[in-house]
């Protein structure tokens, strides 16, 4: 084996592998659940999923094909308000992210990532042979100073797991004060009051990520794209995988999911109303994505087991770097699974 194996990039040796939430399948079987039983609110889904026109769109897929984005693109480029030159698809943001992150990093570069976030920065970074400086998070989780000499920042807005947002003036600081680019990850913008993708307009080092994962509903179907000034955007596209990485059901889904933005601001509507009740109930940080953060006096492992034994998955925080082991994230999910969730909360956390 070593014969072959001495070919594997040394950057494989920092790579710690990403940590997905449980799934139906596996919950299933390890405590004998049917699926219908288990509540999954570990992955920061949409409980409600998309619109009823992805279903009829999806109907009309010709699967021998190759996928023709364009209209994808427009349709995206419609929402973010901006010209469809600054707008990049990707299989999911992670998809985007990877393609970027081939763009810029290299050995020796440095990114900064606070932490606790999303977890795949360090992944990419470790990937490129990159170093990544993790520096905590404040006591409201704010962003600490950048260090000096670095390629890449990731900020995450409102940020997984802690569910805060970074303000504007201080992206714009960091966007002013240093030519690092900064990757600005909105994942979960629908659920928060304000977006600062605007900003790409007038910045030249900021790229803006964002998914339909979430608002939208289309997990599943793996669809992100980010936004960035124009000189960015070309690069991305010569780098990117052929037809960026998407299907023609991504492709079909993604143009009717945007079809139905009504659709899309009910269910928000909705998961921001039981978000509230879910924060009140827990007295959680607050968060303006659509997952609470909740701290917990017993390690999180134990907790996070407890709600397993009840059918019920949520997140132990232990696998997000910096988070301590007494922290849970709860994806905001149904109102009945909602119930569920605080009765097993008030059973278990009492
Ligand atoms: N960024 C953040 C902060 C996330 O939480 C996630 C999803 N877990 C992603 C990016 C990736 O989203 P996608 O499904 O579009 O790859």
């Amino acid at each position: 084996m070593e014969r072959y194996s001495k070919h594997l990039r040394p950057a494989l040796d920092d790579l710690k592998p990403y940590v997905a939430g449980k799934g139906f399948g596996e919950i299933s079987r390890r405590y004998g659940l049917r699926p219908e039983e288990i509540v999954k609110l570990g992955s920061n889904e949409n409980p409600y999923g998309p619109t009823p026109l992805v279903r009829e769109a999806l109907q009309g897929v010709a699967a021998e094909r190759y996928p023709e984005p364009e209209e994808l693109v427009e349709a995206l480029a419609r929402y973010a308000g901006l010209p469809h030159e600054m707008v990049m698809i990707g299989a999911g943001m992670d998809g985007a992210m990877d393609t970027l992150s081939r763009l810029f990093l290299e050995k020796g570069d440095r990114t900064f990532i606070p932490i606790p976030t999303f977890s795949y920065y360090e992944i990419l970074t470790s990937l490129a042979g990159a170093t990544p400086l993790f520096l905590p998070r404040g006591e409201q989780f704010e962003v600490p100073e950048m260090p000096r000499d670095v390629k890449m920042a990731f900020l995450c807005s409102p940020n997984n797991p802690t569910g805060n947002i970074t303000d504007n003036e201080q992206v714009r600081a960091m966007l002013e004060s240093s030519d690092a680019i900064i990757f600005l990850d909105e994942a979960y913008v629908e659920f928060a009051e304000s977006s600062l993708a605007d900003l790409v307009r007038e910045y030249q080092n900021l790229v803006v990520g964002r998914t339909m994962s979430k608002a939208f509903g289309l997990a599943g179907m793996r669809l992100g794209y980010a936004l960035a000034p124009e000189w960015i955007a070309d690069q991305y596209r010569r780098a990117a995988p052929p037809y960026f990485g998407v299907s023609c059901a991504t492709v079909a889904a993604g143009i009717a999911a945007l079809e139905d933005l009504d659709y899309m601001r009910r269910i928000v509507g909705k998961i921001k109303k039981e978000r509230a009740r879910l924060q009140k109930e827990t007295s959680s940080h607050p968060s303006q994505a659509n997952f609470l953060y909740i701290s917990t006096a017993e390690p999180s492992h134990v907790v996070a087991e407890r709600f397993l034994q009840k059918g019920i998955i949520i997140r132990d925080c232990r696998s997000f770097r910096g988070a301590g082991d007494h922290h849970i994230r709860v994806t905001v999910g149904t109102p009945e699974q909602n119930d569920r969730f605080l009765n097993a909360y008030s059973e278990i956390c009492a």
